[in-house]
C-alpha cells in the first residue's frame, strides 16, 4: 500500500545568515503543518545545528523532519544533502566545517547565524563563514553524502545564480545527483521546455523558504510507503510504484 506525502525539502532556518529570524525550528514545524506538509527538509547553508531542534519540535506532531543541509561546493554550487538522522547529517557537518572557507560570519553584512533549542531559545551564535563556500567540488559532496546514504539533490538549477548550471554551464552525466530541483521562478511547462535534455534526472519543486509565508510555496508529492530517505530514492528512480511529482498548488 503507497501512501500520498506531500514534501518541501528546502527550507532554511534562522542558522542561515540569510534567513528571517522568525524562522525557527519551531515556527517553521507550526506553519509547515498549518500547510498540510507532510514532509519538511531543514537545509540550511553548510551547517545543521537546527536539526536536532526541529527534529524535536516535530516530535508529537505528524511532520517528518528530514535531517538537511545546503552545501555550497568550491565551484559556488548549491547542493542538497538529506538523511533521516541528525547523526548522519552531522557527520556531513564535521567534513563541512573542515573544508569551509576560513573567516568569520560578519554579522552586519550578512545577518545572524542562530542556534536555537526546540523551545525556541537562542542556544549560541554560529561564528562561521557559513554564506560562504566549502572546499569539496560537487563531486565530493554527491560521494560524501551517498557513502552515508544520503540523498543529493542539486540545488534551483533555473537560478541564475549558485547553481550547478550557472557555475559549470550544464550537468555532467557523471554528476550523480538523485534529483534535481527547480526553485518557484520557473513553471512546470517552462522547466519541461529549459531543460529537456534532464529528463533522465527526477525533478523537484521546493520553496527554498527564507521566511514563514514561504513555507510550502512549492510542494512536491511522493508516492511511497513511509517518509524515509530509502523511499524517496525508490521515488526518484520510480520503483516499485513509487513516484514523485511535482506540485504547483501553493
Ligand atoms: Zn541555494
Ligand atoms: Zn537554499
Amino acid at each position: 500500500m503507497l501512501n500520498e506525502f506531500r514534501a518541501d525539502l528546502h527550507i532554511h532556518t534562522c542558522l542561515s545568515p540569510c534567513a528571517d529570524l522568525e524562522m525557527s525550528p519551531l515556527a517553521i514545524v507550526h506553519k509547515a503543518a498549518e500547510k498540510g506538509i507532510d514532509i519538511i527538509a531543514v537545509t540550511d547553508h553548510n551547517s545543521a545545528e537546527n536539526i536536532i531542534a526541529a527534529q524535536k519540535a516535530a516530535e508529537d506532531t505528524g511532520l517528518t523532519v528530514l535531517a538537511g543541509m545546503e552545501i555550497t561546493s568550491s565551484e559556488e554550487a548549491h547542493i542538497l544533502a538529506l538523511f533521516d538522522s541528525a547523526a548522519d547529517i552531522l557527520k556531513i557537518q564535521e567534513m563541512v566545517y573542515e573544508k569551509l572557507l576560513p573567516g568569520e560570519n560578519d554579522e552586519k553584512k550578512f545577518g545572524e547565524q542562530v542556534v536555537v533549542n526546540e523551545r525556541d531559545e537562542v542556544s549560541s551564535f554560529n561564528k562561521r563563514l557559513l554564506i560562504g563556500a566549502t572546499m569539496l567540488s560537487a563531486y565530493e559532496i554527491i560521494d560524501a553524502v551517498h557513502s552515508s546514504g544520503g540523498l543529493s539533490v542539486a540545488s534551483h538549477i533555473d537560478r541564475d545564480a549558485f547553481s550547478i548550471i550557472s557555475q559549470l554551464g550544464f550537468i555532467s552525466d557523471d554528476l550523480k545527483f538523485d534529483a534535481l530541483e527547480i526553485s518557484p521562478l520557473t513553471g512546470r511547462e517552462e522547466a519541461e521546455q529549459l531543460y529537456q535534455t534532464y529528463k533522465t534526472f527526477a525533478w523537484i519543486s521546493s520553496s527554498d523558504a527564507h521566511y514563514l509565508n514561504d513555507i510550502g510555496k512549492r510542494t512536491v508529492l511522493f508516492h511511497m510507503k513511509e517518509p524515509t530517505i530509502a523511499e524517496m530514492r525508490l521515488a526518484f528512480q520510480r520503483k516499485d510504484g513509487r513516484k514523485v511529482e511535482w506540485d504547483e498548488r501553493q
